[in-house]
């Protein structure tokens, strides 16, 4: 198992080859990137921005979603994943945004959680890049490498990868962290065909060293 100081080696060699990883999901406002991290669940953001401008421009704030159809919300969103289920939570989460929180994005962990369609990963996200509150999102590519770099066990729980990355890694540094790993996930280290040959983590990564025997 990677310890901390290895593990924070790795993500400093992360930074260089990503120095500008960052989110790639496109909002024009804390409320609209919410629906934006909603809308991403098991599916790209790609996907996602090439979906939302047309959605942002039609439902401007949450009561304008909130007394929507989410049959109607669904004609904008069904190139993605699962958009009959993510029109349902984006009009319910809408109305709970008016109903309860004055049409304002809340800014804790518990009351996000309280919003339909809203799970950790969301919350942390939206907690991460609006309101700048350190988290550790773990996504697939987050807990995909951080087995692959035996950063966490082999049978670690998204929720054990999360608590063991934020004990390995400075508070400081758990959002850029977070990003450098998804870009690493989406361009060096990806699921099916990991760039081993060329990765400059290879030496401390047996996993890497097992694939290219
Ligand atoms: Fe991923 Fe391979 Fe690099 Fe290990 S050596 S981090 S498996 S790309």
């Amino acid at each position: 198992m990677l310890d901390s100081k290895e593990t924070q080696y790795a993500l400093q060699e992360m930074g260089k080859m990503f120095p500008n990883a960052t989110t790639s999901l496109i909002a024009d406002s804390d409320y609209h990137f919410l629906l934006a991290v909603i809308l991403s669940a098991q599916t790209t953001d790609k996907a996602v921005n090439k979906v939302t401008p047309l959605l942002f421009e039609r439902y401007k704030y949450p009561i304008d979603m909130a007394n929507a159809d989410p049959k109607e919300v669904a004609e904008y969103i069904k190139t993605i994943g699962l958009y009959k289920n993510k029109a349902k939570y984006l009009v319910e989460c809408s109305k709970m945004l008016v109903e309860n929180f004055n049409s304002v994005v809340p800014k804790t962990h518990k009351e996000l959680m309280s919003l339909s369609g809203v799970g950790r990963k969301t919350a942390d996200v939206v907690l991460a890049e609006r309101f700048g509150v350190p988290a550790f999102a773990v996504d697939t590519h987050v807990h995909r490498i951080s087995k692959r770099l035996a950063i966490v066990p082999e049978d670690a729980t998204v929720r054990e990868t999360e608590k063991i990355l934020m004990s390995k890694v400075p508070k400081e540094d758990w959002i850029k962290s977070h990003h450098r790993m998804i870009f690493w996930g989406r361009y060096q280290c990806m699921a099916r065909a990991p760039k081993c040959e060329t990765c400059p983590l290879l030496e401390i990564c047996q996993e890497g060293q097992k694939r290219i025997k």
